[in-house]
């Protein structure tokens, strides 16, 4: 018999699953991880199948009371062990690249091996965005799948920024008598997110490579691999965007410091300079890699005065933010948005470039569940683009807020983090479930439950 063409019939049983199976509720746990992110949504199909999806596991800074990550992660993770019980996890996604997202995967002592715990957990599928395939070649525009042959080098580029963030975290670890503390501090907070977390990205392949699980490396309209896991539920991967589909993820729109938007761009930064990356051309094209920590670099950097250093750190930050994932997931005719750290450009995309914007738009105005972006940061929340477009504010929109202040931005500049005049919206607009109220050291999370 031949083929039948994919037609409504599929759509039909996509939409409840193949086996006609739907979840009747949906628990989302907000932990406690300071300055990072940790979310566990538990897809409930009976007692006992719950289906156990962790959208990332970071921390870069704790409250005093809770120790230190080496004592609290390992904690975070027995408790999602134990909410998962002997499912184990279905999923774990990381957004994007920051330690304050990933560094709870590590499997060495600074977070006491909570990464171990987390693998322990056998996930399924483990997601992250397009410019974390680890196949990806250099100059990719694309992950392995559909790569293309551009020169440009995307994701060298973020290679090199985690060398640039470490050169800057190191002169922040040891500051020159000029620089004050808290710019010195401004710059490891920074600086030390950028690093790259060698042992958390190992482990998220390691967990992607396991037999019976897939690595799954996302961008605008791809799948998930998630649908199949979780029937009944519908899942819209609205970012990153591929850099065939824009390249603005590549710039930011404000605040360009052009002298050293070379850090990140492919042709001139790899022309053999090594303040811009760490990388230098052979001759014959094919690239060598100089030592990051090379001195002549960092007798550059620190020649620079302080508020470059913070306008470079500053670049890399939101740049790496703008690789995060936005994920949807549709259930029960609700929707729950995780955008991760993605800032304006990553979000533009998504709702004014795309083919879908329109599509994307009316889904983006239908939310009734928000993980607040960028940890509260205004930037994150483009305020008419997506806050004013959320029709539920005041009608039952729920907001999750993982965030810790004093750790990001200034009040002087209204760059604070979380941005105050969002947080009085969050707060009078949404129900919000924020971990600062989490204010107890036995306080691990917050419950949200939604039923069908
Ligand atoms: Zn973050």
């Amino acid at each position: 018999m031949a083929k039948r063409p994919k037609s409504a019939k599929r759509s039909k049983s996509a939409k409840r699953g193949a086996s006609g199976k739907k979840p009747t509720s949906v628990e989302i746990r907000t932990f406690q991880v300071g300055f990072g992110d940790c979310f566990l949504l538990t897809f409930v199909y009976g007692a006992s199948d719950r289906r156990h999806i962790l959208i990332d596991f970071g921390t870069t800074g704790l409250p005093k009371r809770l120790g230190t990550p080496k004592t609290h992660m390992p904690l975070v993770a027995n408790e999602i062990k134990k909410v998962c019980d002997t499912a184990g996890l279905t999923a774990v996604v990381a957004t994007h690249r920051h330690a304050d997202h990933i560094n709870g995967f590590g499997t060495e002592g600074k977070t006491g091996k909570s990464g171990t715990v987390i693998a322990s957990l056998k996930p399924k599928l483990v997601l992250q965005p397009w410019t974390e395939d680890p196949k990806a070649r250099t100059d990719a525009k694309k992950a392995t799948v559909d790569s293309s042959r551009s020169r440009k080098s995307f994701v060298a580029g973020l290679a090199a920024m985690n060398d640039v963030a470490a050169n800057i975290a190191s002169i922040a670890n040891n500051p020159p008598a000029w620089m004050s503390s808290s710019l010195a501090g401004q710059l490891r907070f920074l600086g030390e997110s950028g690093i790259a977390n060698k042992s958390a990205v190992n482990n998220l392949i390691a967990m992607g490579k396991r037999k019976g699980a897939t690595a799954v490396w996302a961008h605008h309209g791809s799948k998930s691999g998630l649908d199949t896991l979780l029937p009944g539920v519908k899942i819209h991967v609205l970012g990153p965007p591929d850099l065939t589909q824009s390249e603005k993820i590549r710039k930011q729109r404000s605040r360009d410091p052009d002298q050293f938007w070379h850090l990140l761009s492919g042709t001139a930064a790899m022309n053999g300079n090594p303040l811009s990356t760490g990388f230098a051309w052979a001759s014959n094209g094919k690239k060598n890699r100089v030592p990051p920590a090379g001195r002549w670099f960092r007798d550059r950097l620190e020649q620079l005065n302080g508020q470059q250093l913070l306008e470079i750190v500053r670049t890399l930050d939101q740049q790496m933010n703008n690789t995060s994932l936005i994920l949807v997931f549709e259930v029960f005719g609700k929707k729950l948005l995780f955008p991760g750290d993605a800032q304006i450009e990553n979000w533009s995309y998504a709702f004014e470039d795309a083919p879908d914007a329109a599509r994307t738009r009316a889904l983006l105005a239908d939310v009734d569940v928000y993980k607040v972006g960028h940890h509260g940061s205004l930037n994150a929340t483009p305020k008419k683009a997506l806050w004013e477009r959320f029709r539920k504010r005041n009608k039952g929109l729920k907001t999750l807020l993982s965030t810790m202040p004093g750790k990001h931005g200034s009040s002087r500049s209204r760059t604070e983090v979380p941005r105050k005049t969002l947080l009085t919206e969050l707060e009078n607009d949404s129900t919000l479930q924020t971990t600062t109220s989490l204010k107890k050291k036995t306080d691990l999370f917050h419950l949200l439950t939604l039923k069908a």
